[in-house]
């Protein structure tokens, strides 16, 4: 019997998942549907109950329901608790819900694919919305010596910083307390949609230093030009993208998916 999986937004249409998802699927012999459905607003746990009525056996979450699918599952992941937010939603078979948040283990399997260290480096993170808030236990469970948060509203950075820092060396500012160079230099900020750069300092990374943007399009973004500038190397978002579509896969299927060629795929509908 054909198993139903959607990825539930407002609006949707973007959506690459149901691409994603159907080339795993496709690669791993699942007997699986993946659909974009545009949840109404203001009652996204009913639209869950509706779909599992319907046979659904897990979801994606993306804005504005990350919150609210937190609010509804009957258990959730240390990760996800700490986000504060679900982006995978899994029925188990005793019919209850579990969520967990797959942007983090999506980041970290990114990097590991590019061959960046995160192990003993120092690392900065631009921003402190909801993407950063979601990566940073995956993150920080990769021990890097120093992870220093910095963000345009510095107050923000200091609370999230607080709020993670009995998980290792994290501390938080504004980007005008940003001193010393940096191994890795990732911007979870949204910046990079406007064509904005945050206001970093010169001479930001040490020798081989990675520069990753968490945005994605045809072009480099400016964060990733300027830093290629600076000598470091330039990394987009696009493979965290495919890479928590993958953890999420694993979860719901037990198949780890091949990334490669779906992100291929990807990058040469982008171009
Ligand atoms: P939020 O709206 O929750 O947070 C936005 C953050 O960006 C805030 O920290 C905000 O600072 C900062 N910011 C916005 N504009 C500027 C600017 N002009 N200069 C400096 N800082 C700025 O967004 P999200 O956290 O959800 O998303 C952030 C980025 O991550 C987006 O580009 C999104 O596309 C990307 N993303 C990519 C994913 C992937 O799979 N590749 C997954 C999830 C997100 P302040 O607090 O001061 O307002």
């Amino acid at each position: 019997m054909t198993d139903h999986y959607a990825v539930f937004g407002h609006p949707i249409s973007h959506s690459k998942s149901p691409l994603i998802h159907t080339a795993f699927a496709e690669q791993t012999d699942q007997d699986m549907s993946y659909l974009a459905i545009e949840a109404p607003l203001g009652d996204f746990a009913g639209t869950w109950r509706e779909f599992v009525a319907q046979g659904g056996r897990g979801a994606n979450v993306t804005v504005p329901f990350k919150e609210e699918a937190h609010r509804l599952c009957d258990h959730i992941s240390e990760r996800a608790r700490r986000a504060g937010a679900v982006n995978t939603l899994l029925l188990a078979d005793d019919g209850t819900t579990h969520g967990d948040t797959t942007d983090g283990p999506g980041l970290v399997a990114d990097l590991r694919r590019n061959n960046v260290r995160l192990e003993g480096a120092r690392v900065l993170l631009l921003g402190a919305g909801g993407a950063v808030r979601g990566v940073l236990e995956p993150l920080l469970a990769e021990r890097p010596a120093a992870l220093f948060l910095a963000n345009r509203t510095a107050a923000k950075a200091s609370a999230l910083a607080a709020d993670f820092n009995d998980l290792g060396a994290i501390s938080g500012g504004g980007f005008e307390a940003v001193t010393g160079q940096f191994d890795l230099v990732i911007n979870g900020t949204s910046a990079s949609l406007s064509g904005d750069l945050p206001p970093l300092p010169e001479a930001l990374f040490t020798e081989g230093g990675v520069a990753y943007d968490m945005m994605y399009s045809a072009e480099p973004t400016v964060f990733m030009r300027w830093a290629e500038a600076q000598g470091a190397r330039a990394i987009d978002g696009l493979g965290m993208l495919v890479g928590q579509a993958a953890e999420s896969f694993l979860q719901w299927r037990g198949r780890q998916p091949d990334v490669e060629p779906v992100l291929a795929t990807l990058r040469q509908q982008l171009g």
